[in-house]
């Protein structure tokens, strides 16, 4: 694949020398697909390469190529098979961006030079009673004395057992203040053979063959106070912080089953012949084969972009929030249309085209569903968006009777109870089926303190001029008038307007 004009010389080797260990790795890949292997060979190939030293600076005996360059791991070791870029991914965002961003200098030093060797992490988030509403953990750390004693069970962890270091995030208070504060959570490094730290259980999963996937028991569990990562109360903090790395490379490990997908599609449809043609010349199928390139395309784009953001020390939340949920929807329509060029032998296992579609749908699920993922940019779009989707005023063309916009309104001078109702006698004239904001109208009325305008509309409301809208706290936001208001405020003539072309007779 192309490598993008941004990357540097260490970025472009590392994807040149991954994308021959995957071409080199693929039939391993596919043989794990049966076994059902975890494939702690490639990881230890990983391993001796140095890339699992991506993201960790040379100091610590990382190869420093940062986000980039561990979106770059990960989309190639994804071709080869989705255990092995999960294992790699989690260990990724399971410990090495917490210990880089939270860690203290001890801590970087005693755990980063082994997860640069191989050693594997795991992220513990999830619970059997809290999934998407990750601030509700209810897994409990107490200080006592030099080690916190950990209660509670975690679930759906992958790499659970293989891991040496779990990220765990742990309730540390109970205190009202600090749960409004999201200050009630800690986290901590919990290593594998620590007392009371245990694998409870080990999952079935419908894909992500050979990756185990499992539940864990803390049942005082005594944790080190030299193993918390940050203060105690940073917990949420840690967690958060991590996440948009984490949707990146997630993103990034969906790109290596996209390629080997259309891979797959193309050389099919090229060798199968229906009705005495390839069936790649029939329309449908080329059709479905560039929807695959542009969904490929703009998920690879939309990664790089962001991890090019993220290594410019941006935190680029829209950026990877939106690769990771793009990426995830268009891997399962990329695979399902894969499948659909090739026929029913798509749908056999004879192809590795079957694996990448049972594992398609838990990209929508993992490091937040799609529906948190659109919660997050509904949020945090309209706050980066906030000045550009300011809505401009309108006003009537003195010429064309149509509404026009701008950005500078006409100011009301004389504020007043007629000249507030006139001024939401325009507003239906120009915005006929929408209410007036508090905003808009505080602009047109200069200088309008807010009690006086709230007076002002409770008045008139009173009257029966206008209907207002009051938000969740009781505050005014909104206002139109009444027929009766309307009636009120302006003669009919004023709200008639009828084009040039219009046949008068037809008007009454
Ligand atoms: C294979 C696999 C691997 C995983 N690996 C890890 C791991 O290593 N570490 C870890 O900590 N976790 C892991 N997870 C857990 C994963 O992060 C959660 O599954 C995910 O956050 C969703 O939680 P849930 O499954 O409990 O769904 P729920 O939170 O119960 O949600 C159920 C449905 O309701 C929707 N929903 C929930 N809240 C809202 C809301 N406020 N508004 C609108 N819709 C909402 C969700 O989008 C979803 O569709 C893994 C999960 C899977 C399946």
């Amino acid at each position: 694949m192309e490598t993008y004009p941004w990357w540097n010389e260490k970025q472009e080797k590392l994807a040149e020398e991954a994308r021959k260990f995957a071409d080199e790795s693929l039939p391993r890949g596919e043989e794990i697909a049966w076994t059902k292997e975890f494939p702690a060979d490639l990881l230890k190939a990983v391993a001796e390469k140095g890339w699992f030293g991506a993201l960790i600076p040379e100091a610590y005996g990382g190869v420093d190529a940062g986000v980039t360059g561990c979106c770059i791991v990960a989309e190639e070791l994804s071709r080869i098979c989705s255990a092995l870029v999960g294992a790699y991914s989690v260990t990724m965002f399971g410990g090495v961006e917490q210990l880089l961003k939270f860690g203290d200098e001890e801590q970087r030093k005693r755990w980063l030079p082994q997860v640069v060797k191989g050693m594997l992490g795991a992220i513990c988030i999830t619970e059997p009673s809290i999934g998407s509403d990750a601030a509700g953990i209810e897994t409990t750390a107490k200080l006592e004395g030099n080690e916190y004693v950990l209660n509670g069970k975690k679930r759906f962890i992958t790499n659970a057992g293989v891991a040496d270091i779990y990220c765990v995030y742990a309730k540390t208070s109970d205190r009202r203040e600090d749960r409004a504060k999201y200050r009630h959570l800690s986290a901590f490094i919990v290593e594998k053979g620590m007392p009371g730290f245990t694998v409870e259980r080990i999952n079935e999963l419908g894909g992500w063959i050979g990756l185990p996937n499992g539940f864990l028991s803390f049942d005082d569990a005594r944790v080190p106070v030299e193993n918390r990562l940050g203060a105690e109360g940073d917990g949420w903090k840690v967690l958060v912080d991590g996440l948009n790395f984490e949707r990146n490379l997630f993103a990034a490990g969906m790109l290596g089953p996209m390629r080997e997908a259309i891979k797959y599609a193309v050389g099919h449809a090229q060798r199968r012949l229906q009705f005495n043609r390839p069936t790649i010349d029939f329309e449908v199928n080329q059709f479905k084969i560039a929807d695959m390139f542009a969904r490929l395309q703009t998920a690879r784009l939309l990664t790089y972009h962001s991890a090019r953001l993220m290594d410019m020390k941006t935190e680029a939340v829209m950026e990877a929030t939106s690769a990771k949920l793009y990426a995830s929807e268009a891997y399962e329509r990329l695979v399902i249309d894969a499948q659909q060029v090739m026929g029913g032998d798509g749908w056999t296992r004879f192809y590795p085209l079957e694996t990448f579609v049972r594992d398609a749908k838990v990209n929508q699920l993992g490091a937040g569903t799609s529906e948190v993922m659109r919660m997050v940019l509904f949020r945090q779009g309209l706050r980066a968006m906030r000045d550009e989707l300011k809505m401009p005023h309108r006003h009537m063309h003195p010429k064309l009777g149509i509404p026009i916009s701008t950005m500078k309104p006409a100011v009301v001078a004389e504020v007043n109870e007629k000249t507030l109702l006139e001024m939401l006698a325009e507003d239906y004239l120009v915005n006929p089926g929408l209410y007036m904001s508090k905003g808009d109208m505080k602009e047109k009325l200069a200088g309008v303190s807010d009690e006086k305008l709230d007076e002002l509309l409770t008045s008139l409301e009173a009257k029966g001029f206008i209907k207002l809208y009051k938000d969740r706290r009781g505050n005014i936001a909104l206002a139109k008038a009444t027929y009766k208001g309307l009636k009120e405020a302006k003669p009919p003539e004023y709200y008639q307007w009828f084009p040039e072309w219009m046949n008068k007779d037809h008007l009454f």
